[in-house]
């Protein structure tokens, strides 16, 4: 199977074969919720944008993605339309990079906070799950399980890379994870 860019109509399927763990998540969320918190919201927005996600098709992602809650005047009036705006750098001056899996992993998360790395963040029952849900074959999730263990989470997240599109690379960065993993599906 290959993968085109992503965009709009591909964004299901780049989430579960594609992205790591901790950007499905979000994806996830925010179906499921028709909202992300704060801190998952420009996380998320900033990991579309330097995947390629073009301005428009991303929100249009958003908004629909909210539209069970927030109807277009409500995703505007809250000012989501602007943040995500912003968030792609087309209101204000600032220019956003994506964090760090080191930033990601050692963050502090409030009670609602969805913004963690899945491997360092959650209890290893809710892991478990979640690797089963995403279709991990159960040799790969016990490699996971004793990487998390040892506290060695990037290394649990290169044995998901490898799962997903069977290459072993050492992940830094949740847009490097993304990059090998749409360059060995083909783009
Ligand atoms: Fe995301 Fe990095 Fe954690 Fe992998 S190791 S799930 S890319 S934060």
């Amino acid at each position: 199977l290959e993968y085109s860019p992503l965009h709009i109509n591909n964004i299901d399927s780049h989430a579960n074969n594609l992205f790591p763990l901790c950007m499905l998540t979000l994806h996830k969320n925010m179906l499921r919720n028709s909202h992300l918190p704060h801190g998952a919201r420009t996380q998320y927005a900033i990991f579309l944008k330097n995947a390629g996600m073009c301005y428009e098709d991303a929100m249009t992602y958003f908004q629909n993605s909210f539209s069970a809650k927030f109807d277009e005047e409500a995703f505007r009036k809250k000012r989501y339309f602007y943040y995500f705006s912003y968030c792609f750098g087309k209101e204000g001056r600032t220019v956003h990079f994506p964090e760090s899996c080191d930033n990601i992993i050692s963050r502090v998360l409030s009670t609602n906070d969805v913004h963690g790395c899945p491997f360092a963040h959650y209890d290893s029952n809710v892991l478990k799950a979640c690797l089963e849900e995403s279709s991990i074959q159960e040799i790969s999730i016990r490699d996971i399980l004793k990487a998390v263990s040892n506290q060695q989470y990037k290394v649990a997240c290169s044995y998901y890379l490898h799962d997903k599109v069977g290459v072993s690379k050492v992940i830094a960065h949740p847009n490097s994870y993304y990059d090998i993993a749409i360059q060995h599906r083909g783009a």
